[in-house]
């Protein structure tokens, strides 16, 4: 199995060497061949060739079995007229992702870190699946003197497929799905609805909800553990995931998966760059384990390797092991060896 690395800039190359580490132990442990491929992205790649994302990285990447993704991005590239985020859109662009997905967890032993109350937030474990490819932000775009319009575009092939893969995931999870539209008001959320409503009559063991995002947006914070699988088009899920990001208390832990027709994937971890931090073994490296463990479950094939991932991950934090932004001292290779400790120590 061939997984293309994509370092990039700032914390990236840190937290995508932890990544490696634990996926490789996955593979001694388990048994399975995984070959890595190092390649350019983002700043990194302009001060190479002069170019966010080279030619021989998307090639790379499309003949990959799955590829992970540090972060892109700083201040040295800053007013440039390439930009490092150009080459994460090229990239999600050349390999056809459409659904993003995006996991809230809050870890039972970190429940006091989130914004929100221990009694709301503890315990909660949704995905969120997020449409990438339509909607407003892809819309014709117009300017006619003071007036301006951007189209929102829906096909019903569009959302039946990520609607879909939604139903899937809630299969192997606890079977429910909300959908999230604003169909009281604009058409392509009626579309939505009638298309997402259609998905569901193969998926008779998994339970449909649909709720406007208006009232989403409150019910998030108000009882976040009525979730399950949320599945929403553009905009809608680019600020609700935004929203969902806090409540497990810090952005280092967030994780991601990006998934194209065909089981290729795009996994990163949720934070950017982080400039102010990079270079000092200070990074968080759970989101990006946490969204290796997604390629495990979702390229690879592998569930059971990604319950233990998952698992070695909490256990390590149950044991105490807290990086700076957690408020604790670890650095980021030091919690990348607490999780192996606990990998090693549960395999059979
Ligand atoms: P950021 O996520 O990089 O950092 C925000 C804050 O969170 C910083 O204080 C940072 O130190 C902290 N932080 C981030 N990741 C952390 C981790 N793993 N552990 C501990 N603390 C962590 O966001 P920003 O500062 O707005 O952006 C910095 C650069 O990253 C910009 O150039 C931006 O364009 C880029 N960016 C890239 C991506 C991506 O690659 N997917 C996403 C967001 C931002």
């Amino acid at each position: 199995m061939k997984i293309v690395l994509l370092p990039g800039d700032g914390v990236g190359p840190e937290v995508a060497g932890v990544a490696r580490d634990v996926l490789m132990t996955v593979g001694e442990i388990y048994g399975h061949k995984f070959t890595f491929e190092d390649h350019l992205i983002g700043g990194a790649a302009i001060d190479a060739t002069g170019e966010p994302l080279p030619d021989a990285t998307t090639t790379a990447c499309q003949s990959a079995n799955a590829v992970f993704l540090g972060a892109v991005g700083g201040p040295k590239w800053d007013g440039q007229p390439k930009r490092p985020e150009q080459g994460l859109l090229g990239i999600r662009k050349a390999l056809g992702l459409f659904a993003n997905l995006r996991p809230t967890r809050v870890f039972s032993c970190l429940a006091d870190s989130s914004p929100l109350k221990r009694d709301i937030v503890d315990g909660v474990d949704f995905v969120m699946f997020r449409e990438l490819t339509g909607g407003v932000y892809f819309g014709e775009k117009k300017r006619e003197g003071d007036r301006a319009s951007d189209l929102c575009v829906y096909s019903a092939g569009e959302i039946e497929r990520i609607a879909r893969a939604a139903f899937i995931a809630a299969q192997a999870r606890r079977r429910k799905v909300t959908s999230v539209d604003k169909a009281n008001v604009m058409e392509t959320s009626r579309l939505w609805r009638e298309t997402v409503n259609a998905v569901a009559k193969d998926f008779p063991d998994v339970e449909l909800e649909h709720q406007l995002v208006d009232s989403m947006s409150m019910n998030l914070i108000r009882h976040p553990r009525a979730y399950d699988v949320i599945l929403t088009e553009n905009m809608f899920g680019d600020i609700l995931s935004d929203e969902a990001s806090v409540l497990g208390g810090s952005i280092g832990l967030g994780s991601s998966a990006s998934l194209g027709a065909g089981g290729l994937g795009l996994y990163e971890p949720v934070h950017g760059s982080a400039p102010d931090i990079a270079g000092q073994d200070k990074a968080n490296p759970i989101g990006s384990v946490l969204s290796a463990a997604m390629m495990l479950r979702f390229s690879l094939g592998l569930g059971a390797e990604a319950e233990a991932l998952d698992r070695a991950v909490e256990a390590a934090l149950e044991g105490g092991a807290r990086t700076a932004d957690l408020g604790g001292t670890l650095g980021c290779r030091a919690m990348g060896d607490a999780i192996l400790k606990e990998l090693r120590r549960a395999t059979p």
